[in-house]
């Protein structure tokens, strides 16, 4: 490949204890807590938007929080985001748990869908009250290393080119950008030929009217609706990567006329659509090959250094941790992930990744931070036993229960497209 050298001088355009990398559901999780640990954090997107997948990716459904059997495995700001989602806008909180105390056993699982401008909103209003300083339209492009550690990062954006200086970075762009780009090794994922979008029709503004529920409007439209399993994707296709420039721009140039193929016949004046992903819908792109590499087998297992017990969202009964350990990688001191670029394979990774351990992964990350600052330690040297109590002090519940693990079969469960 042709290349070409330069070298450049940059404005530092600020200094900050935590800077996060991506304002998705985790990034915005590990800023709210860095700043509620006392620390001048700084949260860096690329969209003017946050919420990242579960917003302009347009996946606002909190899968389950809940063992399948009535009691609530993730909790902390897990809990407070899904409340938050639904604060203002519509719900679809199952009626059993409507009040929070479902009865004994209940089969119903806990989660919800949430208006997303409203959820998008409200976490920049969260944002702003927690003290936490926001770049939006702005690129996290490049780490500035010295031998592991990160003294900052290079930023795009309409100012131009810029450094910003942190103590410790977190890396939530979902697709270990900053990670990478540190040196950090990291598993590369495929995706599968998935583009949901929504719309509404006649049908869906009538129904709504019926049943005075406005969480009715709105209806799916695609332009390529395989699932996790890759189910619908059409056969001999090729898989998206989804870190690479060209494999992006293709995924999108093919999924519009997909979608317009799709919908290209049909009455114009029935229907419209009214929401399109302004993020690809990959589900694993990169992630951190962590100190620890998460899989399904780790089932049931406790971990000394849990950071989160959580559920599996397709299988009833079916219990983890996730350990601290998925978030690091020794060698480089200051830099830590949560969220979909948490260190998994295989089911392992598609466990993690989904909005309620994100969320977990990121408060983990936030405090975590913090604690590294505070010490002076590497973050993967602190002390996992006071990073367990803030935790559990913020209602995460670290280790599950083992009354609540059935041996045997656990049930299969379609909670729809993850
Ligand atoms: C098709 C599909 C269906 C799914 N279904 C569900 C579901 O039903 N329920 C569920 O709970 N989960 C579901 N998920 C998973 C879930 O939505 C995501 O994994 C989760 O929201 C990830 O959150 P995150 O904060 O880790 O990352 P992301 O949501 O990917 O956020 C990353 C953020 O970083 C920003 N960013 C990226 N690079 C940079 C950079 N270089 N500089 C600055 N900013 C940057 C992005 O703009 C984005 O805002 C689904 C995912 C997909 C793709």
């Amino acid at each position: 490949m042709e290349t070409y050298k330069f070298t450049e001088e940059v404005a530092v355009a600020g200094s900050y204890d935590v800077i996060v990398a991506g304002g998705g559901v985790a990034g915005v999780a590990a800023a709210v807590s860095a700043s509620r640990m006392g620390k001048k954090a700084l949260l860096i997107e690329k969209t003017i938007t946050l919420g990242g997948l579960a917003t302009i990716g347009l996946i606002n459904f909190f899968v389950p929080m809940c063992n399948g059997r009535g009691t609530k495995i993730i909790k902390g700001m897990a809990q407070e985001f899904f409340d938050l989602s639904i604060k203002y806008g519509f719900d679809t909180v199952p009626s059993d748990w409507k009040d929070g105390n479902p009865p004994a056993d209940t089969k119903q699982r806990y989660v919800t869908k949430f208006s997303i401008p409203i959820f998008i909103v409200a976490l920049t209003e969260l944002l702003k009250n927690e003290g936490v300083d926001i770049l939006f339209d702005t690129v996290v492009s490049k780490p500035v290393m010295e031998g592991g550690v990160c003294r900052g990062v290079i930023v795009e954006n309409k100012t131009g080119r810029e450094m910003y200086l942190c103590k410790m970075i977190v890396d939530t762009t979902g697709d270990a950008d900053v990670l990478y780009r540190a040196g950090v090794p990291t598993i590369q994922g495929t995706n599968f030929q998935t583009f949901l979008a929504k719309g509404v029709t006649l049908e869906t503004c009538e129904e709504v009217v019926k049943t005075g529920d406005i969480a009715k409007l709105t209806c799916g439209y695609d332009g390529g609706f395989a699932n996790l399993y890759g189910k619908n994707h059409p056969e001999g296709h090729r898989f998206w990567k989804g870190t690479d420039a060209h494999d992006v721009t293709d995924y999108v140039v093919e999924s519009h006329i997909n979608l317009l193929n799709n919908i290209r016949n049909d009455d114009r004046k029935t229907r419209d659509i009214i929401q399109l992903p302004t993020m690809p819908q990959f589900r694993t792109t990169r992630c951190i090959e962590g100190d620890y590499v998460f899989t399904q087998e780790d089932v049931y297992k406790h971990f000394d250094d849990s950071v989160g017990a959580i559920c599996d969202f397709e299988r009833k009964n079916y219990l983890y941790e996730v350990p601290f350990g998925t978030l690091v990688r020794k060698g480089f001191p200051n830099i830590i992930t949560a969220g979909r670029c948490a260190s998994g394979k295989g089911y392992g990774w598609d466990l993690l990744r989904v909005i309620p351990p994100a969320i977990i992964t990121g408060q983990a990350a936030g405090i975590a931070a913090s604690m590294a600052i505070d010490s002076g330690k590497a973050i993967y040297d602190i002390d996992i036993k006071s990073l367990q109590k803030t935790l559990e002090e913020q209602d995460v519940i670290i280790h599950f229960d083992d009354s609540l693990v059935i041996p045997g079969e656990a049930e299969k469960v379609d909670v729809g497209h993850i």
